[in-house]
C-alpha cells in the first residue's frame, strides 16, 4: 500500500482535474457518484469506486440507434442534471452515434457509424431505443436504405454489451400494443432481445429513469460487466421491487382510504389511487423512491396524482385498461410505512387495524385485512354522498357498516 499523503495528493489532484474537466465541484460529483452507488444498490463506500472508474476509466463508445419511438427516452436523459447529458457524453460515455444529437447526417452520419464500429470492433456498447418492425420483413422503419432489423443485427455483432433503453426497444412497448381485431400490431413491433435471438440488458420504462440508465453504464466503466438482471433482462438495482413497496401512499392503502374519482376529496387528500386503476401492486420498478427529472420530491406520476399505468411492465403498460384495477402479487404490508400525516376519528382505527396486521407480518391476515379496506372506502364513500344529500346528523347504514 503507498504511503497516505502520496494517495491522498493523487486523489485531490485528479478531484481538481475532474473539477475542471466536468465544470462541476469535487463535492457535486463525489454526490453524484454516491447517487450511482446507491441507485445500484451498492454497499456504504462503493462510490469511491464509482469515482475512480469514472475519472480513470477510458470511456466505452457507445452506438445509440433509434427505430420505432418518440425519442422520450432520450429526452428523459437530457433531464437528467447531475451531470448533465453535454458532460456525461464528453466525459464518462464516448457517444459516437445518435441520429437526434449528432451534427452529422446523411451519408456522413452512417459513415460515423461505421468508422466507429471499426475502431472500436468487440469493445463498444449499443444501446437501441424504440421498438423494431418485424412485419413484410422490416420495410417499415428504414435508415439509410437498411432495415432496423439488418441494422440492429449488423451493430450488435461486435459490440461488447446491449442496452434496450425504453419500453418499446426492451419488448416492443406502445408500437407493439394489439387492437382487439387483430393478433398483431400493425408493423409487427418487437423488442431487441426478440429480434437478436439472445437475451440483452432492458431499461423499460416510458420514459425509463436516466439514473438507471447511468447507473448501468457506469457499473459497466467500474466493474468490466454490466449489473445483475432478473429473468426480463432488468437490472436487479432497479427491477427488484413493486413499486407499490415503497409508495408514498401506501399507508392510506393499509389503511383503506382512496381516492374514488379524480379531485374528490380523497384525490385532493393523496389518498391511494387503486381504484383508479394504479399498476402500482403488479410493476416493478424504482420509480416511487428515485423520482424524475430532478424537480424535487414527489415527481413522478403517482406523486402527481396520476395513478401509475405499469409502463416498466410486459403485459401491463399499454395493455390493461388504464382504470382497470391492479392484480395484487403481494399482500403483506410492509414493517415500516413512509410517514403521513395522520387523520383524526374513524380513519385512526382503519390505520391502527392494518398495524396490527403488519405486526402479525402473516400473509392470511393481511389478505383479509386488504379485502376489508378494499370495501371500506365504498362504504365511506356511500355514506358521504348520503350525508350530501341532507341526512346528517343521523348514521346512516352505510355509515354503520364503514365503522364497523
Ligand atoms: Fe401507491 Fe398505487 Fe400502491 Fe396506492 S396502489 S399505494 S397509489 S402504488
Amino acid at each position: 500500500m503507498g504511503d497516505i499523503n502520496e494517495i491522498f495528493e493523487t486523489s485531490r489532484k485528479t478531484l481538481q482535474e475532474i473539477e475542471q474537466r466536468l465544470e462541476m465541484p469535487r463535492r457535486e460529483f463525489l454526490q453524484f457518484c454516491a447517487t450511482l452507488a446507491v441507485t445500484m444498490g451498492l454497499p456504504t463506500g462503493a462510490e469511491a469506486a464509482v469515482a475512480k472508474a469514472i475519472e480513470s476509466a477510458k470511456r466505452p463508445s457507445v452506438i445509440w440507434l433509434h427505430f420505432q419511438e418518440c425519442t422520450g427516452c432520450s429526452e428523459s436523459l437530457l433531464r437528467a442534471e447531475h451531470p448533465t447529458l453535454e458532460k456525461l457524453i464528453l466525459d464518462v460515455i464516448s457517444l459516437d452515434y445518435h441520429e437526434t444529437l449528432m451534427a452529422a447526417a446523411g451519408h456522413q452520419a452512417e459513415a460515423a457509424r461505421k468508422s466507429a464500429m471499426q475502431a472500436n470492433k468487440g469493445k463498444y456498447v449499443l444501446v437501441v431505443e424504440g421498438a423494431i418492425p418485424t412485419k413484410s420483413n422490416g420495410i417499415y422503419c428504414k435508415i439509410g436504405g437498411q432495415t432496423a432489423i439488418d441494422m440492429v443485427k449488423e451493430v450488435a455483432a461486435d459490440a461488447a454489451a446491449v442496452i434496450a433503453i425504453g419500453s418499446c426497444a426492451s419488448w416492443g412497448g406502445m408500437p407493439s400494443t394489439i387492437s382487439p381485431l387483430s393478433d398483431s400490431s400493425p408493423t409487427g413491433s418487437a423488442g431487441v432481445a426478440e429480434v437478436l435471438g439472445k437475451p440483452v440488458v432492458t431499461i423499460p420504462g416510458c420514459p425509463p429513469n436516466p439514473y438507471n440508465f447511468l447507473a448501468t453504464v457506469v457499473h459497466f466503466l467500474t466493474f468490466g460487466k454490466l449489473p445483475e438482471v432478473d429473468k426480463l433482462g432488468r437490472p436487479k438495482f432497479a427491477y427488484s421491487r413493486l413499486i407499490h413497496e415503497n409508495c408514498e401512499r401506501r399507508a392510506h392503502f393499509d389503511a383503506g382510504r382512496f381516492a374514488m374519482e379524480f379531485g374528490d376529496a380523497g384525490h385532493r387528500q393523496g389518498y391511494c389511487l387503486y381504484k383508479l386503476g394504479c399498476k402500482g401492486p403488479e410493476t416493478y420498478a424504482n420509480c416511487s423512491t428515485l423520482g424524475f427529472g430532478d424537480a424535487g420530491e414527489n415527481n413522478w406520476p403517482v406523486g402527481c396524482g396520476h395513478p401509475c399505468i405499469g409502463c416498466t411492465e410486459k403485459g401491463v403498460g399499454f395493455q390493461k385498461p388504464i382504470h382497470q384495477v391492479a392484480r395484487m402479487l403481494n399482500v403483506t404490508p410492509p414493517l415500516q410505512y413512509p410517514r403521513i400525516v395522520e387523520e383524526q376519528g374513524k380513519a385512526a382505527s382503519f390505520a391502527s387495524a392494518a398495524a396490527v396486521a403488519a405486526v402479525a407480518g402473516a400473509a392470511a391476515g393481511a389478505a383479509i385485512m386488504l379485502t376489508r379496506n378494499l370495501g371500506l372506502s365504498h362504504a365511506a364513500a356511500e355514506a358521504e354522498r348520503a350525508r350530501d344529500a341532507g341526512d346528517a346528523g343521523k348514521p346512516t347504514a352505510a355509515e354503520d357498516k364503514a365503522q364497523v
